[in-house]
């Protein structure tokens, strides 16, 4: 039996996480749920679930559960928690053998690495982690033994064509990307997309943040970042290939030439159990794929120059220190803007790119440490929300 801690529970990726529990209930059980603010579903997942520590992210959200759940009579919850300490409670419980991470932000951050010196096994979603931490993450994770089993449904279909092979063996990594709802949309064009345009993702159905990521294509600059660290492949060797299908969920070169590519319906819950169940594969529950019915198969290089968010992304793995973290954080609040109608689609890449450049004048460098991760992320933050409020991104 496999005991799973869940950070997001209530979030998209957590729900699905939570059915694949519940499709192997002979191997899985869930022993602590974490998750933002959305009381009325985590007392739902707490009393079908029955995990033993519990914890939201503040004290009013974790009171409005703790009524929810007193008021059902369901009992037997060791550990309340809530905040940030309340997600490294969860990510450390002793008795929990794999930590998912699918909430966000630098509390998660933090949950992780405290889970990784805890011993526990990491299955990660949040790319947030590794985009922000990677050299921190991934030392930590070896000094401990610690594997990180990822959940990105492109990261997760590299590490299936891995499997077992040395990395001598691998020339390339090719990270697909559906390329998102504006794929044809003309560059003079990407102006009056409003939210609601950006939010109809064609082919995944996903959180709001990530929705708007994968339409800047941001979302694949990341994932470029995550694959650096996870595979430890040098950037040049990585590449990004539109397949608007989202059939093919990556590629893997390898050095005689042969490609290796991991296929799949669109559901999350296969990797996610893929992250359970390894280094063994279980039965699924997903539908099959059936190529017969999927038409014809699209692959095309990336315009650039209309999603410039991922020329973005590789100039600030390149330039490395704590760019990738402002690259980011300043993300994070242009998407936020954006989804409040503040700025337009195409101020996205340029609040980005201000903040990138900026930063990269003010820091001298910049360690890997907790510490500069935090401040470099609240400078880009505070940098960006100014940005928006003079209006500068225009
Ligand atoms: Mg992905």
């Amino acid at each position: 039996m496999k005991r799973i801690a869940i950070l997001g529970s209530t979030g998209s990726i957590g729900c699905s996480a939570l059915s694949v529990v519940e499709a192997h209930a002979d191997r899985l059980k869930v022993v602590a749920l974490a998750a933002g603010a959305n009381a009325v579903m985590m007392a739902r997942q707490v009393e079908r679930f029955r995990p033993g520590a519990v914890a939201m992210a503040t004290a009013d959200s974790l009171a409005q559960v703790r009524s929810r759940l007193a008021a059902e009579t369901v009992t037997g919850i060791d550990c309340f928690a809530h905040g940030p300490r309340g997600l490294v409670e969860i990510a450390t419980q002793p008795d929990v053998d794999i930590v998912l991470c699918a909430s966000s932000g630098t509390a998660a951050l933090e949950a992780v690495v405290a889970a990784i010196r805890a011993g526990k096994t990491i299955a990660l979603a949040n790319k947030e982690v590794l985009v922000m931490a990677g050299a921190l993450v991934t030392r930590e994770a070896r000094a401990h033994g610690v594997p990180i089993l990822p959940v990105d449904s492109e990261h997760n279909a590299i590490h299936q064509c891995l499997h077992g092979r040395s990395s001598t063996e691998v020339a390339r990594l090719i990270l697909t990307a559906s390329g998102g709802p504006f794929r044809d949309r003309a560059l003079g064009r990407l102006a009056d997309v409003s939210p609601e345009d950006a939010l109809s993702h064609p082919t995944w159905k996903m959180g709001r943040k990530i929705t708007i990521d994968s339409a800047t294509l941001m979302n694949k600059g990341l994932e470029v970042i995550e694959a650096y660290w996870l595979f430890g492949v040098p950037t040049g060797r990585i590449e990004v290939l539109i397949h608007p299908q989202s059939v093919v969920h990556s590629l893997v070169e390898l050095s005689d030439g042969s490609v290796i590519a991991q296929l799949g319906v669109t559901d999350m819950r296969l990797p996610i159990q893929y992250a359970f169940s390894w280094p063994e594969r279980w039965q699924s529950p997903v539908p099959r794929l059936d190529l017969s019915t999927c038409g014809s198969l699209e692959f095309e290089a990336p315009d650039h120059a209309r999603f410039p968010c991922l020329g973005l992304a590789y100039a600030a793995l390149s330039a490395g220190g704590t760019q990738p973290v402002v690259l980011n954080a300043a993300n994070e609040v242009a998407v936020a803007s954006f989804l409040s109608r503040r700025v337009p689609f195409p101020a996205i890449p340029r609040l980005v790119e201000q903040a990138l450049d900026r930063h990269a004048r003010l820091s001298c460098g910049g360690g890997a440490s907790l510490e500069a991760i935090r401040e470099a992320d609240a400078w880009a933050r505070r940098f960006t929300r100014e940005s928006v409020a003079g209006g500068l991104e225009t």
